[in-house]
């Protein structure tokens, strides 16, 4: 499931910045023209419009989740210590599964 912000990202129809990860860095696909609502509160008013979403091609892999977890954890911490181990997981994780991809 991806995350608005993290491996999800809605932009201007033809936009030419290409998103990356913030979980894995990996260069987002680009789905053109998208038309839709563009968030939760958007969904839930019926709002929709066209839109590009740029979403990483790794959002359904079960690593990836975790990733994810990782990386809004080690936001939410607010001890240093626990967040250099949580980045170290994190490293370990991306690099074991980047490396076969
Ligand atoms: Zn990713």
């Amino acid at each position: 499931m991806p995350h608005k912000g993290f491996d999800i990202f809605i932009a201007e129809p033809q936009s030419t910045d290409a998103r990356r990860c913030r979980v894995c860095g990996t260069t987002c696909r680009v789905t053109r023209n998208v038309f839709g609502p563009t968030g939760f509160v958007t969904a839930m008013a019926g709002l929709f419009r066209v839109h590009d979403e740029w979403v990483c091609p790794h959002t359904d892999q079960p690593w990836h989740g975790r990733a994810l977890h990782l990386v809004t954890a080690i936001e939410d911490t607010p001890s240093k210590r626990v967040a250099t181990l949580m980045r170290e997981d994190l490293e370990e994780l991306l690099q074991e599964h980047l490396r076969a991809s």
